[in-house]
């Protein structure tokens, strides 16, 4: 049944620093959770020394934009406590991410926060966050940007998509609606175990605007159309494009806030900050600035590769390990940049800021 089985986890992203270089919009994007964390920071609950101080950073691929929320946590909390008490950061991702370039980036780049700071101290947990992964009543502070939209696995094929949100076969959307829904209250309610009485979780994520829009139409166009261009070209099968599906999803506001709809609380948690916006695009403005429609186009297909072609490329029969892999996404990422750079436009960048804590 290996053909038309669909892969059961999201792949990993493209490893070797491509997240690093190419994921400007991420930053961008996450930036105005900042003050959320910052404020967290100011006024949790710390417990007493010597115990240290964990923060515990949720999807961190290889770290680069780790750097700023967790040195803006960190510097918020050194206010507080002083120079001296031990701050552990905790970095997770799935055990398939790239954490040597992780590893590298914290001593390596002028921004990490490791510089200059003794008392604080890095390391990096290799598994799922739909379980629990670190102990109990552990965590002050939780910082997760852009990993929430990754679904546990994938519920079934989109026959006529890769990204569920402009399928028009109502059975996919459907079932990928319930596996986002489940998702969220499992992530949450392990969230909630390791968190410590008073402790915050700021999360950060792909999101539906209140019209349901999840945005990126003028990539995920190029990305479909390109796909089935090299199906016709005869380097993808069609039924191996019919099983390629990206397992991510936006969500409404009301979909965040749904576990807390009945009584207020979920799991022990309460909802502080709930808001959905739009991301700033930066490509678009360097593009109006500039005019340089390749460059527009080329920055959001190496925005693509780095984040979901390695996903797409599953789909391959052979998987990961299929030898038209390499190529398979260099041509998609051509042909992406190729048909963005024909016609530049502003792309819509829903995201969603949740500041939850625990009572
Ligand atoms: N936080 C960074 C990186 C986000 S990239 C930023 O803001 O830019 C998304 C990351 O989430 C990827 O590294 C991916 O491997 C990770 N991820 C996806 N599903 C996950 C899961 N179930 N458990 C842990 N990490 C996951």
């Amino acid at each position: 049944m290996a053909s038309t089985a669909v892969p059961a986890a999201p792949a990993p992203m493209e490893g070797h620093g491509a997240y690093n270089r190419s994921s400007g919009v991420q930053a961008a994007g996450s930036s105005p959770a900042l003050p959320l964390i910052e404020e967290a920071a100011r006024r949790v609950a710390l417990a007493e020394a010597p115990e240290p101080i964990v923060i515990a950073d949720y999807g961190s691929s290889e770290g680069r934009n780790s750097l700023a929320p967790i040195g803006a946590t960190i510097k918020a909390l050194r206010a507080r406590v002083g120079l001296e008490r031990t701050v552990s950061v905790v970095h997770t991702d799935l055990p398939s991410n790239d954490f040597s370039v992780l590893f590298q980036t914290l001593e390596t780049d002028p921004a990490s926060y490791l510089r200059g700071d003794p008392s604080s101290f890095a390391s990096a947990v290799g598994r799922s966050f739909y379980g629990q992964i670190l102990p109990a009543s552990s965590v002050t502070l939780g910082w997760s940007s852009w990993a929430v939209q990754w679904l546990s696995r994938t519920p079934c094929p989109i026959p006529d998509q890769v990204q569920v949100a402009y399928s028009r076969d109502e059975r996919a959307y459907a079932a990928f609606t319930r596996q986002a829904a489940a998702d969220w209250e499992t992530f949450l309610r392990h969230r909630a175990s390791e968190l410590r009485a008073g402790g915050r979780l700021v999360v950060l994520t792909m999101a539906l605007t209140d019209a349901g829009d999840f945005g990126y139409r003028p990539v995920l166009k190029a990305m479909y159309a390109s796909l089935l261009a090299l199906v016709s070209e005869g380097l993808v099968r069609p039924e191996e494009a019919r099983r390629m599906a990206i397992p991510t999803v936006g969500r409404t506001r009301a979909q965040f806030l749904a576990p807390f709809a009945a009584t207020g609380g979920f799991a022990g948690l309460e909802v502080e900050h709930a808001e959905v916006f739009l991301g700033e695009d930066s490509i678009w403005h360097d593009f109006q600035r500039d005019g340089d429609a390749a460059s527009y186009g080329a920055r959001w297909a190496a925005f693509s590769r780095a984040s979901v072609l390695p996903t797409l490329a599953l789909g391959l029969e052979g998987g990961s390990a299929d030898p038209r892999h390499a190529d398979f996404v260099a041509r998609l990422e051509a042909g992406m940049a190729q048909r963005l750079a024909a016609k530049p436009e502003a792309m819509v960048i829903p995201l969603a800021a949740l500041v939850l804590a625990k009572a």
